[in-house]
């Protein structure tokens, strides 16, 4: 999608800090962090949402949980962590780019 900021980011045309990165998907630090560590993890093929995960393109999302653990050890977070993807307007998502917000680095509450 040519007007996709995350379709941007996967594609290295605009700039992010990334912890993690091969050919299927990207780790990259949040800009407005919300925890002390909170990183986002995206497929770099462009998936709306969650609601629009289906046979077709799975498995790169299998492939994103397959790979969380060790991106969110390459963090620093050792002790647990939180995994949200918002997926439209009531929760609020943003960016229409299919993405996993991996938050942590203390003791995290739990509200809506
Ligand atoms: P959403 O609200 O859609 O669940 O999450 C979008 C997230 O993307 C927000 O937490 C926001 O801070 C982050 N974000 C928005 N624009 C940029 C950007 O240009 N670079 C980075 N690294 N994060 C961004
Ligand atoms: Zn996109």
């Amino acid at each position: 999608m040519s007007d996709c900021l995350f379709c941007k980011i996967a594609a290295g045309e605009i700039p992010s800090k990334k912890l993690y990165e091969d050919d299927k998907i990207l780790a990259f630090y949040d800009i407005s962090p919300i925890a002390p560590v909170h990183f986002l993890v995206i497929p770099k093929e462009h998936i709306q949402s969650v609601d629009m995960v289906n046979e077709e393109n799975s498995a790169v999302i299998a492939y994103i949980f397959q790979k969380i653990g060790e991106i969110a050890k390459e963090a620093g977070l050792t002790n647990g962590y939180r995994v949200i993807s918002n997926c439209g307007a009531d929760a609020g998502q943003t960016v229409p780019h299919i993405h996993f917000h991996v938050l942590g680095g203390k003791e995290l509450n739990w509200q809506v």
